[in-house]
């Protein structure tokens, strides 16, 4: 092995990502010889002699906090290496993070292609906010159908934005698909990987211009901080630093910079077991007639199943699911109230198990009118499965089912040995 080929934490590109993971944007601190970067609770740096050669509004040298810091620049080094990405930008949310794209890349006039199933605030930003305030149109639709993606671009399409896997839904969009077609159109795809992070997935490396993050979710995973990311190309990044970032606002703390910089060190463990429980729980429901519908991509009876497959490369499928039991939206409420485990709370990519029971129908609002049928029968419960040990999730799940449904007519193990 010559030197070069030798890995080397201070060069991550030379490292796998389990290694990447633990040492990318990690430095010795200079001052105290820390072997971390500590929390820099600072709102201000100190300027250089000469300070006519400094860029007021530069975001590559620690300024001012609202231009970047320390612990800011740390992550960003981290999350563009984990992406493969040339440049990433930090915020204090994920929505501050998606919030950045549309304000950076679309202007009055633009026309927007979205998935019908985003993240609920990207949803209402699309559906109101934009359009009412800035002019800006968009056209919902099923991301899972790239044909359906072709048919609503315009020629005054700017963007085009999906989520790899939708909230809550679980549909897969074919990124390389769905990017060829926007470039052919000359529109940008941005694309919200939060259920999908690295290394399950890449979508810079199946044509995306830009990925974002809720960071709050799988990449700090522990559900002690908020943060939002964008990664892609280092020129469109730099003007989303320099219009959203340092003109709008929205950074991140250092204290939640360094928690999720922490947090991340153990995403591929994490991701690995997430993905691992989830497929088990998925399975077990699936088998379970007292279950009204189970949507895991890692189902074979998955709609995007084969897809799923292909795109993420046996690297698994995540830990959401979403499913309802047979029964009225109360029978749903019920057996969340008889998990002694899992716990009823929003958010997701968490190390506990968290579930949320959305109902269907008119009530839900709308929209509700986008998702697949049996989620609009039965209202559904959207799990994130969470770090715990998978048989006392499985446990959990069947005394919950016992307890609000009564036992199963056939005995699992009865079942389990049919094919
Ligand atoms: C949670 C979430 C967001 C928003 O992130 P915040 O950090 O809560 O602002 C965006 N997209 C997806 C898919 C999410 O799950």
């Amino acid at each position: 092995m010559t030197a070069a080929e030798r890995p080397n934490k201070h060069n991550p590109s030379t490292m796998a990502f389990a290694s990447q993971a633990v040492h990318a944007g990690n430095a010795i601190d200079s001052g105290s010889g820390a072997i971390r970067t500590p929390i820099v609770m600072a709102n201000s740096y100190a300027l250089p002699e000469d300070a006519s050669t400094i860029s007021w509004s530069g975001t590559d040298v620690p300024l001012y906090t609202r231009n970047s810091g320390a612990n800011q620049l740390g992550l960003q080094a981290k999350l563009a290496t984990l992406e493969h990405g040339e440049d990433a930008v930090v915020l204090a949310s994920g929505v501050a993070a998606l919030h950045a794209v549309f304000f950076t890349v679309l202007k009055s006039g633009d026309h927007v292609v979205v998935g019908d199933v985003t993240y609920e605030a990207i949803y209402r930003l699309f559906a109101e906010l934009l359009p009412e305030k800035y002019g800006i149109t968009a056209t919902f639709v099923d991301a899972a159908d790239p044909e359906a993606v072709r048919a609503a671009i315009r020629p005054d399409t700017a963007l085009v934005h999906v989520e790899v896997i939708g909230n809550p839904t679980t549909k897969v969009t074919d990124i390389a698909a769905v990017a060829a077609i926007a470039h052919e159109a000359s529109a940008l795809l941005s694309v919200d990987s939060t259920f999908t992070p690295p290394p399950l997935f890449r979508p810079l490396e199946h044509g995306a211009d830009l990925v974002v993050h809720s960071l709050t979710k799988y990449i700090n995973g522990h559900g002690d901080a908020m943060g939002g990311a964008v990664i892609g190309r280092s020129d469109l990044v730099r003007r989303i630093k320099g219009d959203a970032m340092v003109d709008v606002g929205g950074v991140i703390s250092p204290f939640n910079a360094w928690l999720i910089m922490r947090g991340s060190v153990t995403l591929p463990l994490r991701l690995a077991q997430h993905s691992a429980s989830a497929q088990r729980i998925a399975e077990f429901l699936a088998a379970d007639p007292r279950v009204a519908f189970v949507a895991y991509p890692g189902l074979a009876a998955h709609p995007q199943h084969d897809l799923a497959a292909r795109q993420f490369e046996g690297r698994g499928f995540g830990g959401m699911l979403a499913f309802a039991v047979t029964g009225d939206s109360a029978t749903q409420d019920r057996f969340v109230a008889n998990l002694r485990v899992i716990t009823s709370a929003v958010s997701l990519g968490h190390d506990e198990s968290l579930v949320v029971h959305v109902a269907g129908g008119a009530d839900a609002g709308p929209r509700v009118a986008y998702y697949p049928e049996e989620f609009r029968t039965f209202g559904h419960l959207r799990l994130s499965v969470g770090l715990e040990d998978a048989d006392d999730l499985l446990a959990d799940v069947e005394a919950a089912l016992d307890a609000t449904l009564g036992a199963a007519p056939d005995s699992r193990d009865a079942e389990a040995t049919t094919p």
